[in-house]
């Protein structure tokens, strides 16, 4: 059935994407399309080298190598790395790496409107957002802004093959949950809605394959593929629930990012399935129960993901001030949200029950 809605609004992002097994060598010419001639290159200290070998690929357009990208962009690395971009005089950066180093190139380019051309290796999904997270006294915040929207993205598989397997399944279902949110954000548009149910499908068909195959590359493409779609949704359209209990719990009690989406989303997801029946059918469909959440919930554990925020680190006694941050503050999201059943959706997690709505 087509998606069409007889009013909508789609602002989609001008930004050129490339595919295909082997294509970040292109990327010194992807450095001269932008007319730029000095790339200074992102990465974790943890991907050093690929950060090294993306430098000799740009050759004598690399003008520097910074490699200390740090988990939800800490304000004084970024000014550590601004200032680096500016005493090498770059032009443009060459981020290579997960939601990190993008978020970290992010940074960058907000303050210096330099061109980034993103080379990911995880599913997380912002090389496709204008969305970016930032943090300072412990405190993270989150900012849109068109300048932050990458220009170029240069998915090439090779690259997440060497995405552990566990990584790899809390990561892409912290991409499917962007796309699961999307289905029902309350300004989605017929676009969003298509490329949701495609990047599903794309998880759907290949996850298990890669964990049975961690080097199958056709397998790990569709997985990108999917990523790439998942991140394109989250950069159209609004989050609710499920991003909001993330951010607590990686915010408020430092619970690690990819593995706590992967355990909440099936309760996200049965929680607004009562009032977001048809707009999570797609789900239902696709993963094989009539009830989203439950549908979620056994593709998770068919995969080995992590099931359980007590296996994340949080203490039982944290779980009421986790319902307590979360709904302190009212937003959008189609179930009605009270602190009593936030509470209780939270104990399944913490459990590792399935969702209790
Ligand atoms: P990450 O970038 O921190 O990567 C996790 C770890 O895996 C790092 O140590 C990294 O070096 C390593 N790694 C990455 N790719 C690898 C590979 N192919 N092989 C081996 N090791 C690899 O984690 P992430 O989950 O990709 O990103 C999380 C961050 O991204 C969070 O800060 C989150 O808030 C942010 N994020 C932002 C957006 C947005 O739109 N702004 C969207 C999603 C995530």
């Amino acid at each position: 059935m087509s998606h069409f809605t007889s009013s909508f609004v789609a602002q989609l992002a001008s930004v050129r994407v490339r595919f295909g097994v082997g294509i970040r060598r292109q990327v010194s010419e992807e450095v001269a399309r932008l007319g730029c001639k000095r790339a200074l290159v992102l990465s974790t200290p943890a991907q050093a080298d690929a950060a090294m070998e993306m430098a000799q690929e740009i050759g004598d357009m690399a003008v520097g190598v910074f490699t200390r990208a740090t988990m939800h962009t800490p304000m004084a690395v970024t000014e550590e790395a601004v200032a680096h971009a500016l005493s090498v005089n770059a032009d443009c950066l060459v981020a290579i790496g997960g939601g990190s180093t993008t978020g970290l190139g992010k940074a960058i380019a907000l303050r210096t409107d330099l061109p980034q051309i993103v080379v990911p290796t995880t599913y997380a999904g912002s090389e496709a957002t204008n969305i970016l997270g930032q943090t300072e006294n412990g405190e993270k915040t989150t900012l849109t802004d068109a300048r932050v929207q990458p220009e170029v993205i240069l998915y090439d598989p090779e690259l997440v093959r060497t995405l552990p397997v566990e990584l790899t399944v809390t990561s892409a279902l912290n991409a499917m949950a962007h796309a699961a949110e999307g289905l029902y954000a309350r300004d989605r548009n017929p676009i969003s809605t298509l490329l949701a149910i495609e990047g599903l499908e794309a998880f759907a068909e290949s996850l298990d394959q890669v964990v049975a195959d961690p080097g199958n590359l056709e397998a790990r493409a569709r997985t990108l593929y999917g990523a790439w779609l998942c991140g394109t949704v989250l950069g159209q359209v609004g989050m609710a629930l499920h991003h909001k209990l993330c951010h607590t719990l990686g915010g408020s009690f430092d619970l690690p990012h990819a593995e706590t989406h992967a355990v909440i989303l099936p309760h996200a997801i049965a929680f607004n399935a009562r009032a977001a029946q048809r707009e999570l059918q797609p789900i239902a469909r696709i993963f094989g129960d009539p009830a989203p959440g439950k549908a979620l919930h056994s593709f998770a554990k068919k995969l080995g993901a992590p099931m359980a925020l007590k296996d994340l680190g949080l203490g039982e006694r944290d779980l009421d001030r986790a319902a307590e941050i979360a709904t302190s503050k009212p937003y959008w999201n189609p179930q009605k949200v009270t602190k009593d059943d936030i509470a209780t959706l939270l104990a399944a997690a913490w459990k590792g029950d399935p969702p209790a709505f």
